[in-house]
Formats: C-alpha cells, sequence, structure tokens
C-alpha cells in the first residue's frame, strides 16, 4: 500500500468515495441483537401475552449495545485499533505511535511539529475537517514533514453517536474530502469524536473504506492542566505497539498559559527515545507488518525452520 498516493484535488461527485470499500461483517453482539429483535417478534405473534418479557429482552439488548458504544476501546460493534498490528515477531520492531487529535490548530500544531522534528518521530494526526479548511498551510504542513492526517470528522459534533446512518456518512464523508483534497493523501483510519460510537459507524466506515482506530492509553490532555501527569497515564506501561492519545486542539493550558500537550508530549518522545521505542504512523505500521508477513513467507517456504505467519496484511485493514 502506497501511503502517500497523490489523489485528484478536485472533490469527487457524491457517492464516489476516495476509499475503497470493504465488507461489513456483523460482530457477534450485532448478530445477537438481531437475533433477540427476531426472537421478540415471534414471541409476541405466537404468545402476544409475554410482551413485557420480550420488551425486557430488546430493551436490555439496546443497554449491551449502547455500553459498547459508550467504551472507545471496545471492539465490539466492529474492529478497531487499540494497539499497532502485531505482525513484528521477527523484526522485533519496536514501534508506537503517537495520536493527536482535534487540530489543526494554529498555535500549537507548528510547535508540535517542530518537537516532532526534534526527536525523529513521526506522528498522526486526526483532523477535524472544518478546521483543517480554516488552516490548509498547517495540513500540508503536517504531511510534507512525514507524518499523517486521518479523519477525526467533519465537524467534532458533540452529539456524533447519535446521528443515524445518513448522519454519520455526511460528517464522515465530508471530513474524507476535505482532508483528502488538502493533504493529498487518502485517509486511511477514522477516530470517532470523544471515541464515542453507535452500531450505524461501522458499516459506514466500510463503505469509505476506512479502519476504527482508538487507542492503548490516553492522557486527557483537554482536561488536565498538569503536563506530569497527562505524562504519567500515557507512559505507565508503555510498551511496543502502544497507541497513545494526545490533542493539539482543544488543549487545556497550565498555570502559565502553555499547551499541556507541548510539555506532555516532550516527556513522551523522550521516554521512547530513552526506550529505544520508534514514533510511527498507523499507516506506516500497516506496511510494515505486510513488510514483516512477506519476509515471513519467504521464510517459510525457503526451509525446514519456518516460522509461523500470524497474520495476513489483507486481514490488518
Ligand atoms: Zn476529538
Amino acid at each position: 500500500m502506497n501511503a502517500k498516493t497523490p489523489l485528484p484535488l478536485a472533490r469527487p461527485p457524491a457517492g464516489s468515495p476516495p476509499g475503497s470499500a470493504r465488507r461489513w461483517r456483523p460482530t457477534p453482539l450485532i448478530t445477537g441483537t438481531i437475533a433477540v429483535h427476531a426472537g421478540a417478534a415471534a414471541a409476541l405473534i405466537a404468545q402476544p401475552a409475554c410482551w413485557p418479557y420480550a420488551a425486557g429482552a430488546v430493551a436490555a439488548s439496546h443497554a449491551v449495545l449502547t455500553a459498547a458504544g459508550l467504551w472507545p476501546r471496545s471492539a465490539w460493534l466492529g474492529p478497531n485499533w487499540t494497539s499497532l498490528p502485531d505482525g513484528d515477531c521477527i523484526g522485533e520492531r519496536r514501534e508506537i505511535a503517537i495520536t493527536i487529535d482535534d487540530g489543526p490548530d494554529p498555535d500549537v500544531t507548528p510547535r508540535v511539529l517542530d518537537l516532532l522534528d526534534r526527536y525523529e518521530a513521526h506522528a498522526t494526526f486526526f483532523c477535524i475537517g472544518e478546521t483543517a479548511r480554516r488552516y490548509p498551510s498547517i495540513v500540508e504542513a503536517i504531511v510534507t514533514r512525514g507524518h499523517a492526517v486521518e479523519n477525526h470528522s467533519q465537524h467534532h459534533r458533540h452529539y456524533f453517536s447519535l446521528l443515524g446512518p445518513r448522519g454519520l456518512q455526511r460528517e464522515i464523508e465530508a471530513a474524507q474530502y476535505t482532508l483528502t483534497e488538502l493533504s493529498g493523501t487518502v485517509p486511511l483510519f477514522f477516530r470517532a469524536p470523544a471515541g464515542l460510537r453507535n452500531p450505524f459507524l461501522e458499516p459506514v466506515l466500510c463503505r469509505l473504506g476506512l479502519q476504527l482506530a482508538s487507542w492503548t492509553r490516553r492522557g486527557f490532555d483537554t482536561r488536565t492542566s498538569s503536563a506530569s501527569v497527562v505524562a504519567k497515564r500515557l507512559l505507565d506501561g508503555l510498551a511496543p505497539r502502544d497507541i497513545l492519545l494526545l490533542h493539539d486542539g482543544h488543549a487545556a493550558r497550565d498555570m502559565q498559559g502553555r499547551a499541556v500537550v507541548l510539555e506532555a508530549l516532550e516527556l513522551v518522545l523522550r521516554a521512547a527515545r530513552d526506550a529505544q521505542l520508534r514514533c510511527t504512523t498507523l499507516r506506516d505500521a500497516i506496511a510494515h507488518a505486510s513488510e514483516t508477513t512477506a519476509t515471513q513467507t519467504v521464510a517459510k517456504t525457503a526451509g525446514p525452520h519456518s516460522y509461523e505467519v500470524h497474520r495476513h496484511p489483507d486481514q490488518l485493514l
């Protein structure tokens, strides 16, 4: 996969999104919920007096779905990256991914970029479409300095998880077009605002060729004004394949009015360097996992001292 494939900058016609679609496969929870609804309907037809039980079963299934959507790291509603793919069993790739949400921000993002340069680190920026439109030169700088721009919805609406299929499609597709046009690359990953979602999201992501990504750990740096506390949350148990979440937009400020992310990010970058962990982007991690799998395949066919092939790259997206 070529992560930097240039794209036509004009807005494509409606109905032909830039990403390639994949097939939606319902999770066991979704299948179970459909079965509960069908069973409740059948029971009502056969035995109308059992309606309290049927209604209770349907309500319980909805409560479980809602809980799954309120838990950002759950995979109950669909595939969800909470860590980098595990295609590194030979190469011992010591990689983590720093992801930075809610930008670009005219004050914070350029300083974040300078900091990343200083540590030769690459990061993934989950940008808001309408904010990116306001600061196109910053989006361009993110990409030209070796980082990735991914989809964090067009407006970052606080009621995003309450939208139906059409509303979700509009929000995500608009950001997909905006960010593709501004960055020259097609976003491959989507992160929901505040990580909250509902069962309609995954089919939309499949249609748009996007993979949901959450995180291993987050610093709550939009609410916490202490950089050391934010960094401690992110670094507690730091290990290869971790995905860390920080914010350049909506960043909390410390007592001096400085965006907390700046000091927290420096602490994280220093700790990663000391632990010999390389900071990569989510999309580069796919390429690295594919390379490793290809190496494994060669090794497997080369002789008796073979390796187990854990995952095919097609399964990574
Ligand atoms: Zn956000």
